[in-house]
C-alpha cells in the first residue's frame, strides 16, 4: 500500500466516524444514472405522473441515479415485500408472487404485482390481487380509514394515484377477474392496514391518461415538450429533471441519446 493510501487508512480508523465514508463511497456508486432498453411498453409502477413527458423518459428507458438515503428506502421496501410473503406463505394464503402480466389493449404495458392470495374467511375462497407497500409514519397516519372496495379505490386514488393505478393496471391484465387489495406498512411502527380495491374501468383510464399520451408520442417517434417551468414543484420531484433539465439546455450528447432511443422505441 502506497503511503498516502496507510495514512489516509490510519486517519479513518481514528475518526470516531470510522464508517460514514466507505459507505458514502460505497453507495455513491451503488445506483448510477442508467439507460435500460427503450420500449413503448408502460410499467405500472410508472404509469401515472403529472409530467406526460416524465413518463416518456422512462419508456426510453432512462433510469436516474438513486442516491443513498434513497437506495436504503428502496432496499427496506424490497425486503418488506419478502417478509410479507413469506407470512402470506406460512398460513396458506399464498397462491402466487411475483407475477408477471401484460396488455395490449387498449395500451401496452408489461410488469410484476406482487401476490395473489385467498382470501380466508370468504366462503367462496375469493382470490385477490395484492400490492405491498411500505410507508412513512406520517403517511400511514394520514391513510383514511378501510372501508368497502369502492370507498377504498376512491379515497385511495386521492392520496396515493400512482398506487391505485398501478394496481387497477395489474387488475386489469390479469387474465382471471379478481378485486385487488393494497396492504400499507408503518417502516417505523409496523403497523398496517389493508384496502380491498374493485376495479374501475373509468378511474383507471383517467389515472392513466398522461400515459397514454406518453406512449402514443413514443409510438410516433416524438419527444413531448416539457410543460412545466423548472422551479414548478412537479419538477422538483421529479426523477428525470437533471435529463430534462440537460435537454432544455441544449445539452448534444442528451439529445443524440434521446432521439437515437426515439429511432428505436418508434413503430
Ligand atoms: S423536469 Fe419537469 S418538465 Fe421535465 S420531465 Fe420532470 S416534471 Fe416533466
Amino acid at each position: 500500500m502506497a503511503e498516502g493510501g496507510l495514512l489516509g487508512l490510519m486517519r479513518s480508523l481514528a475518526a470516531s466516524d470510522w464508517l460514514t465514508p466507505v459507505m458514502d463511497e460505497f453507495f455513491s456508486k451503488r445506483q448510477p444514472e442508467e439507460w435500460w432498453s427503450p420500449s413503448c411498453h408502460l410499467h405500472p409502477s410508472g404509469a401515472v405522473d403529472p409530467c406526460q413527458r416524465s413518463i416518456q423518459f422512462g419508456l426510453l428507458g432512462h433510469k436516474s441515479a438513486v442516491e443513498a438515503r434513497l437506495g436504503r428506502i428502496f432496499d427496506n421496501g424490497k425486503s418488506m415485500h419478502i417478509r410479507w410473503t413469506a407470512y402470506f406463505a406460512e398460513q396458506g394464503m399464498l397462491l402466487a408472487w411475483d407475477i408477471k402480466l401484460t396488455m395490449r389493449d387498449p395500451l401496452m404495458a408489461s410488469g410484476t404485482a406482487d401476490l395473489i392470495v385467498r382470501r380466508p374467511t370468504n366462503l367462496k375462497n375469493e382470490l385477490l390481487l395484492g400490492d405491498l407497500k411500505s410507508i412513512s409514519s406520517g403517511g400511514f397516519k394520514r391513510l383514511p380509514p378501510p372501508g368497502d372496495g369502492r370507498s377504498n379505490l376512491y379515497n385511495l386514488a386521492k392520496l396515493h394515484p400512482k398506487y391505485i393505478g398501478q394496481l387497477l393496471t395489474y387488475l386489469r391484465a390479469c387474465p382471471i377477474k379478481m378485486d385487488g387489495f393494497l396492504l400499507f406498512e408503518d417502516k417505523d411502527t409496523q403497523e398496517y392496514k389493508t384496502y380491498l380495491i374493485t376495479y374501475d374501468e373509468a378511474m383507471w383510464r383517467k389515472l392513466l391518461s398522461n400515459a397514454e399520451v406518453a406512449q402514443g408520442a413514443c409510438v410516433e417517434g416524438r419527444l413531448i415538450e416539457a410543460p412545466f417551468l423548472r422551479s414548478h414543484p412537479t419538477c422538483r420531484a421529479c426523477w428525470h429533471r437533471e435529463l430534462c433539465f440537460r435537454l432544455q439546455n441544449g445539452d448534444k450528447a442528451a439529445a443524440q441519446e434521446i432521439t437515437r432511443r426515439l429511432g428505436r422505441a418508434k413503430r
